[in-house]
This record gives structure tokens, C-alpha cells and sequence, in this order.
């Protein structure tokens, strides 16, 4: 199955001159979205993860199946002020300003393995700074995993530990 037959670029989204990859369409069809769901098990599966990390938002579509799957617990990173509890937090810089990001203290016991998800690799930005606060709370950071990368942007050259994606665009 080609599962980029149920991905939809959208021109000019957010802004003039970009092109959008919308996850929708492989959302809404039950049969691509369980083969995209088995074939990142089948690429997490050799890291052997204790956890499996969402990043906000759309990374949690990814991770919570999958930690099913895979036998695993699911833990969210989340964007500031949404997370109840003791939280650790990690700013980092964006084009314009700064973004803070958090997870709860307890989240993550030092030196479990982790596999962290998201929809989609661009820059590498969101998931560099995720893996730097999982670090950051003693997490051994084994893998991030995508649906899709943008392979122009060369992100997985930012993130400092393997990457795997199921649908590149150049
Ligand atoms: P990065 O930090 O530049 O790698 O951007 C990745 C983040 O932006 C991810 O959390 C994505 O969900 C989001 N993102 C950027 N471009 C797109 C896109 O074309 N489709 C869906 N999400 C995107």
C-alpha cells in the first residue's frame, strides 16, 4: 500500500508559500492508518522502548496507538501551562521568539528507553528540543519516528539520535 495516496498537500497553509502535509485523509481511512500504525511498530520494535513519547499535538495520534501495540506506557510532552503537577520545562528559540514545552516529573524514571513520535519531521526544531527535555529528566532516548519527513530541511541531522520515517517528500 502507498500510504502518500492518503496524504494531502495543501498550498498556502499556515502562511503564503508553504505547502501543508495533512494527515487527515490517512486518519480517515481505517485500513492505511493500521498499516501505517504496524510499519512504525515494525521499525520502533528493534529499539525496544519502555515508553513511547507524543509530541503535541498530532505526535499523540502517533504514539498512543503505537504503545498499544508495541506493549508499551505512552507519556505526553506538551506545549507550556497544559500539563497538571510537578512539570520539567525546556525552552528553545524558534524564528521569531521562543516556545516552552513540558512533561511531568514523574513521567519518565532515569535511564528507561524511549521512542519519541510525531507526524512530521521539518526543521527538526520540535523534536530536538522534546529529546532535550527528555534527556533532561534522565530518559535514554533510543529513536524519534515519523509518518512523514521532509528530507530538503535535512532535520534528522538536528536531532542527535536515529530517525525513521515512513513517507519523504523532497
Ligand atoms: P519542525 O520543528 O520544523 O521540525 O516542525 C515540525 C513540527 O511542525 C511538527 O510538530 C509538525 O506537526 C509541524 N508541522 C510542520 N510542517 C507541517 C506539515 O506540513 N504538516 C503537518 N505538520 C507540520
Amino acid at each position: 500500500m502507498n500510504l502518500k495516496d492518503h496524504i494531502r498537500g495543501i498550498p498556502d497553509f499556515p502562511k503564503p508559500g508553504i505547502l501543508f502535509y495533512d494527515i487527515s485523509p490517512l486518519l480517515a481511512h481505517a485500513e492505511a492508518w493500521q498499516v501505517a500504525i504496524e510499519r512504525l511498530a515494525d521499525a520502533i520494535r528493534p529499539h525496544k522502548p519502555d515508553l513511547l513519547v507524543g509530541i503535541e499535538s498530532r505526535g499523540f495520534l502517533v504514539a498512543a496507538p503505537l504503545a498499544l501495540t508495541l506493549g508499551t506506557g505512552f507519556v505526553m510532552v506538551r506545549k507550556h501551562g497544559k500539563l497538571p503537577g510537578d512539570k520539567v520545562a525546556h525552552s528553545y528559540d524558534l524564528e521569531y521568539g521562543t516556545d516552552t514545552i513540558e512533561i511531568q516529573s514523574d513521567a519518565v524514571k532515569p535511564g528507561q528507553r524511549v521512542v519519541v513520535l510525531d507526524d512530521l519531521l521539518a526543521t527538526g526544531g520540535t523534536m530536538a528540543a522534546a529529546i532535550r527535555l527528555l534527556q533532561q529528566v534522565g530518559a535514554d532516548v533510543r529513536a524519534a519516528a515519523f509518518l512523514i519527513e521532509l528530507n530538503f530541511l535535512q532535520g534528522r541531522d538536528r536531532i542527535g539520535v536515529p530517525a525513521t520515517s515512513l513517507m519523504a517528500y523532497d
